[in-house]
């Protein structure tokens, strides 16, 4: 059998320090395909950050195992809910940074980040610096900073949850079909179930700390064209979004 681009097999992983020990995850198993867009939900503190760092190698798994199809751990785009673009360098050389750490800054590769600035609306304001720009744009132009380095996974960790409203909703759609159109794989973490049911192609579903899953859910939406509206209009919508509702509600971690 072919193995799946990630998986994890019974992973257990727990933080330690004078307090004692916090249990994150516990015997958590999924896979990710090439190419698949898998949105993970769960309650707020069940683990779901932790399950990114045990996939980017910043934590090895204390049992169980995290795999990938290549020998090599694939190269990882982050995405986080603020954007950490540096406010004293403008949005060209943000999106250089990534290659001059990496000291990758090839002709080529300059010439992409302009293709890519240009075809997100975001050439124009090139030499602008992030605070002279909406977050919106801010984000687009954190995800062409990481686009640059051709990742192969990206991982989003909640990066619309500090948006309005209405930025959330174009951005997520921006976000993700630029995100397709790479044909890499995904994987998002969000607490809005409908951002989930309308982005992914699957939904993993967590439970309370420590995070193991309780459901998986592939998504078939039968709507014409793309994106969160249009997505919201499928007559499958809302009992998608039943089912996660029953699942999450009243989980919450009490801290
Ligand atoms: P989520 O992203 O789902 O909100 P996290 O993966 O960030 O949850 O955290 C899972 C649990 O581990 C939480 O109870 C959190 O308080 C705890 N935790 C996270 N990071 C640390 C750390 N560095 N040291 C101790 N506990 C931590
Ligand atoms: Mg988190």
């Amino acid at each position: 059998m072919e193995r799946p681009f990630l998986s994890f097999v019974n992973v257990s992983y727990a933080y330690h320090n004078l307090k004692g020990e916090t249990q994150a995850v516990k015997d958590l198993s999924f896979q990710v395909k090439e190419g698949e867009f898998v949105a993970i939900v769960g309650p707020s503190g069940c683990g779901k950050s932790t399950i990114l760092s045990l996939i980017s190698g910043i934590f090895e798994p204390e049992e169980g195992e995290v795999n990938f199809k290549t020998s090599n751990r694939p190269m990882i785009g982050y995405m986080l809910q603020r954007d950490h673009l540096f406010p004293w360098r403008t949005i060209w050389s943000n999106c250089m940074l990534g290659l001059e750490v990496q000291n990758e800054k090839t002709p080529e590769k300059m010439e992409y980040a302009e293709y890519l600035l240009k075809e997100y609306n975001l050439w124009d304001v090139r030499n602008k610096k992030p605070d002279e720009l909406s977050g919106g744009m801010r984000q687009r132009a954190a995800l062409i900073r990481t686009l640059v380095l051709h990742p192969d996974l990206f991982l989003l960790d909640e990066p619309f949850s500090a948006l309005d409203f209405q930025t959330r909703i174009e951005v997520s759609d921006d976000i993700a079909s630029i995100i397709r159109d790479s044909g890499k794989s995904v994987i998002l973490i969000t607490h809005d179930l409908q951002e989930a049911i309308s982005l992914a192609d699957r939904i993993i579903v967590l439970s309370n700390r420590p995070a193991h899953v309780i459901r998986e859910i592939p998504i078939h939406l039968t709507c014409e064209g793309k994106g969160v509206l249009a997505a919201r209009s499928a007559p499958e919508f809302n009992d998608y979004f039943n089912v996660l509702w029953d699942d999450l509600k009243g989980k919450e971690e009490k801290v």
